[in-house]
């Protein structure tokens, strides 16, 4: 029945299918190149793409896959992982990335809850699969994303004596015609599912829907979020098995945009070159990849000829990198924030007309913040005793969410994480009058000094900002007087002679007096976490036992 009140506009649904076959449709000799992990460059356009993804729904419904069968995927960024992302969710099925990159134990947890009917994975991690089946009893067969000759180049060695099938992706899909209609179903049927990397306890899953994902694509192509063009070539660094690539799978063959990708080899002079020879405009990845290729290119001597633009998230860029980026190479930084529960954009740092007006020194400290909303996600920060806080860039407190690509529960978990119908991001934030968000922290990383805050990324910003730090977490350390202060643990650059009292020095001026850190101790690495994050839970392991300086004095 329809209603006298509806508009009379074709119920189209919002599909993920829809976004490959307007690509294969309207831009169908745009290129989609791959690094292989054979080693050689693979390029075919989104119409070769789509044809191959129709394939393997074929191939899939061929193996007794239903609807809403979750089918893994263990794989890098290249042409085969993006034709598991449609060829799975156009069917009906749900495409479950998984990070390779946590534990074999984390990572048979995911594959055992979230029910796997077949895990797609590159021959690269066949030592991992032979480790986890064994736990994963309810995983039907493991699909190998090469032909059989590769399959059995690893017979024998791994994946021999596994009690389920070993099929070869390239003997399923070549086995199929193509000739294949994607389905038309309801839009809030499940298409993704993505596990947060669970620093405490196990993983969580979002499962996102063809609507949800349609919608986070087409925002996250707007002109104020990433900005995605037709005219683009675009390198996702962020790996599809991290919250979609941060979307760029979906984005980009909604605006016909060229898709590059790299493959496992993300070192600086693999990506450089990558880059260079595919006319790359486009790029986005977390702050660590990006430490490695300016590291690179200022050993090589080397400039972009055609980088554009990098939107930089995950973490929380540090100044310096956004410097070095814009002043020494000519790239524009787009520092951007979100959540796997978000799609996971939330906010982009792209300036107004209103902020544009400003001088050079307040543009760039807007843009060193997380950034403005993109529409589609509402925020509020909320006070210690549940009130909501002014956004005037100083009152800072929890940060919640809501839209329509934000979940509203963990899978398979019956009870709500909402707050009155908000999502509690665990961040800690301020937003200023023109809408802009910082981070100050993650809620339980925050450092309680005398029941003041003090924002330890803030902290950790100004010591990488010092030539000779590689990188610097700030962890709270007990204090009898004043609760918790802040202690950096920094990791020197070779042939660095700075010394503790020279980086607390740094701080002078910088900072409020009682924000500059009570102690630094150095070294050799810092532990971080499968998505590249420092892993701060560690840290505070690991220095339980310091001894703040004063501390020490007093005791004496
Ligand atoms: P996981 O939860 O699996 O580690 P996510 O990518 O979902 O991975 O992590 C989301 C969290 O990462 C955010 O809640 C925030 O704490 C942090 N984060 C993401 N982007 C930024 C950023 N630009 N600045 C500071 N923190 C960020």
């Amino acid at each position: 029945m329809t209603s006298p009140l509806y508009g009379q506009m074709m119920d189209v649904p919002l599909l993920a299918s829809s976004l490959l076959s307007h690509a294969a449709r309207h831009f169908g000799d745009t290129e989609i190149v791959s690094r292989r992990i054979e080693g050689d460059i693979h390029r075919y356009t989104y119409r070769d793409c789509e044809k191959r993804a129709k394939q393997l729904a074929q191939a899939l419904i061929a193996l007794g896959v239903e609807p809403g069968d979750r089918i893994g995927t263990l794989a890098w960024n290249g042409y085969r992982h993006l034709e598991c992302y449609y060829g799975t969710t156009g069917m009906g099925a749900v495409c479950h990335t998984i990070n390779p990159r946590l534990f074999p134990d984390q990572i048979a947890f995911i594959i055992d809850h979230a029910d796997d009917a077949y895990v797609c994975f590159d021959m690269t991690f066949a030592p991992l699969v032979d480790i986890i089946a064994p736990q994963c009893p309810k995983v039907k067969g493991w699909i190998a994303l090469g032909d059989a000759s590769c399959i059995g180049e690893h017979l024998g060695q791994y994946l021999g004596n596994m009690e389920q099938p070993v099929l070869s992706y390239e003997t399923l899909v070549t086995a199929q015609d193509g000739n294949y209609e994607w389905p038309q179903f309801d839009e809030r049927t499940a298409s993704f599912l993505c596990y947060t990397s669970g620093t405490t306890g196990n993983p969580k899953g979002a499962l996102y829907s063809h609507r949800s994902t349609v919608l986070h694509a087409y925002g996250a192509a707007l002109p104020d979020a990433m900005g995605a063009s037709s005219s683009d070539s675009i390198l996702p660094v962020v790996p599809m098995f991290h919250v979609n690539a941060w979307g760029i799978p979906h984005a980009a063959p909604l605006v016909g945009a060229k898709l590059v990708f790299p493959g496992k080899d993300l070192d600086g002079k693999s990506l450089y070159e990558l880059m260079e020879s595919e006319g790359v405009t486009y790029s986005a990845g977390v702050p660590t990849v990006w430490l490695a290729l300016l590291n690179y290119m200022k050993q090589a001597d080397v400039r972009f000829s055609t980088l554009k633009r990098t939107v930089i998230g995950g973490s929380a860029c540090p100044p310096a990198m956004l410097r070095t980026f814009e002043d020494d190479y000519g790239v524009e930084v787009i520092h951007a924030w979100g959540m796997t529960e978000m799609s996971p954009l939330g906010t982009l740092a792209r300036l107004s007309w209103k902020q544009k007006q400003r001088s050079p020194d307040e543009q760039r400290a807007s843009r060193e913040k997380q950034g403005h909303v993109i529409f589609g996600v509402d925020m509020k920060i909320v006070g210690e005793e549940g009130q909501e806080l002014p956004w005037d860039g100083r009152a800072f407190g929890d940060l919640y969410v809501r839209g329509p690509w934000v979940i509203d529960r963990y899978f398979r978990r019956d009870e709500s994480p909402l707050v009155d119908g908000w999502f509690p991001t665990g961040d800690v934030s301020t937003i200023d009058a023109d809408g802009f968000m910082h981070i100050t922290d993650r809620s339980k990383d925050v450092i309680k000094s005398g029941g003041e805050w003090i924002s330890s990324i803030d902290l950790e910003n100004i010591a990488v900002s010092h030539p000779q730090v590689a990188e610097a977490a700030c962890i709270a350390c007990s204090h009898p007087k004043w609760t918790e202060r802040p202690l950096i643990v920094a990791v020197l650059r070779p042939d660095a002679t700075l010394t503790r009292d020279e980086l607390l020095a740094y701080y002078d001026g910088k900072v409020a007096k009682w924000w500059v850190p009570d102690d630094v101790v150095f070294a050799d690495e810092l532990p971080h976490t499968a998505t590249g994050k420092l892993q701060k839970l560690r840290l505070r392991e690991i220095y339980r036992n310091h001894v703040l300086p004063d501390v020490a004095e007093k005791a004496v």
